[in-house]
């Protein structure tokens, strides 16, 4: 057999070669403490999981429309409207099988061979993957450790040249939890008026789990992109639905029929009863939402203030999402050395940086979505290791 030369250019996701290892020491009964994947450790609250049985109930086991089911496109706008303040129609939203999916069309929409996308490094390795698939160069954004991971505007601006396709910002953001400041994407934009040819995908599935203070702010709110900017959200991370596969992305002009296409040739349809259940999440009660993000305010106060007692560590506070990137420079180890030592020695399951591009190197991604009691006994072993 003979694959196609794009499958020698796709990559993975290491998070979960990390979670298959940690299973495998676990059945061979070794006790892993999980700080490594990235999903939510709470339960779909239950309207949800209701809503969905329900659906199954009534009977919806069919195909929908590709784009999804109206009453739910409906359920997005009014979403967006209460959470971004931005009017859009229905016809704009796309539902498709998880966030990455969303990722996967706008990176296939204008990704091919002598094009240019640019994506944050250290970021969500599926950027990078998906565009090498395609064939177009994938240019990183580096993000700055000093700047609490966000970009520099300027310095993002500087890699646009008449090649540039796409450009990818996630805030908050994986692997580092950071929340780019308004006064940055202010200056992008302003930036990008120039540049009417690089279209924007705005991945904001942690938008939801931000902590008061880092003042997130959506990049479909600013009018003077909104004709070329595609959001990409979904249920998995607010609403703790991994599993159930479901996610949206909010298409401008001609590219929600292209998205609808892709739809067509590779998924048909998101799962009916999922379809529904997210209906029920967004138009439902919040307060479970919240419970979570005041949890994930007290874990990653314990996260932070732990590694920064371990030696050679260095971790900032980050303003979003459920991970913390810790510079670990100071251990003497290599960041993929160090994965596999914690893991090995201290039965610990935490991501090398550089599994999120080369600027990741010096750093490791924990993730917070854990107990309290998990968490201790991460920084327990850890500091044991190490001599903390
Ligand atoms: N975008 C980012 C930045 C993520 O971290 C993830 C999942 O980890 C996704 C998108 C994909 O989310 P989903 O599970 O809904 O496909």
């Amino acid at each position: 057999m003979r694959l196609a030369a794009a499958m020698g250019r796709l990559g993975t996701e290491s998070a979960f070669e990390v979670l298959a290892r940690a299973t495998r020491l676990q059945q061979e009964g070794r006790d892993v403490v999980n700080l490594g994947i990235g999903q939510p450790d709470f339960p779909t609250p239950g309207h949800i999981v209701e809503a969905g049985v329900k659906a199954l109930r009534d009977g919806h086991h069919g195909y929908t429309p590709a784009n999804g089911i109206l009453p739910l496109r409906e359920a997005v706008a009014r979403d967006v409207r209460l959470r971004r303040g931005v009017e859009i129609d229905p016809d704009q939203v796309v539902i498709v099988p998880g966030g990455k999916m969303t990722m996967a069309f706008a990176i296939s929409m204008f990704g091919e061979e002598g094009a240019e996308i640019l994506y944050p490094d250290a970021g969500f390795p599926i950027y990078r993957s998906m565009i090498a698939f395609t064939g177009a160069t994938a240019v990183p954004v580096r993000l700055h450790e000093d700047k609490g991971f966000a970009f520099s505007a300027d310095e993002v601006l500087s890699l646009v040249n008449e090649r540039t396709r796409l450009l990818i910002v996630n805030s908050p953001a994986n692997p580092t939890g950071g929340v780019v400041p308004k006064a940055e994407l202010d200056r992008l934009v302003e930036g990008l008026e120039a540049h009417p040819h690089v279209a924007v995908l705005s991945d904001e599935i942690y938008a939801r789990i931000v902590y008061g203070d880092a003042g997130f702010v959506s990049l479909l709110a600013y009018p003077q992109i909104q004709d070329r900017l595609i959001l990409l959200d979904g249920w998995s991370k607010a609403y703790a639905m991994t599993g159930w596969r479901l996610g949206y992305g909010v298409w401008p002009g001609e590219t929600a029929e292209a998205a609808t296409r892709l739809a067509v040739n590779f998924n048909s349809c998101v799962n009916a009863a999922a379809q529904w259940a997210g209906i029920a999440a967004l138009d439902g009660p919040q307060d479970a939402v919240g419970r979570m993000v005041e949890t994930f305010r007290r874990r990653r106060n314990l996260i932070v203030d732990g590694l920064n007692r371990l030696p050679g560590f260095r971790c900032r506070m980050p303003g979003g999402a459920f991970y913390v990137f810790p510079n670990v420079e100071g251990t003497g180890y290599g960041s993929r050395g160090l994965q596999d030592l914690l893991l090995e020695r201290a039965g610990v399951a935490t991501v090398s940086g550089t599994s999120f591009g080369v600027q990741g190197e010096g750093y490791l991604r924990f993730s917070y979505a854990a107990s309290t009691g998990a968490i201790e006994a991460a920084l327990g072993r850890i500091g044991e290791l190490l001599g903390g």
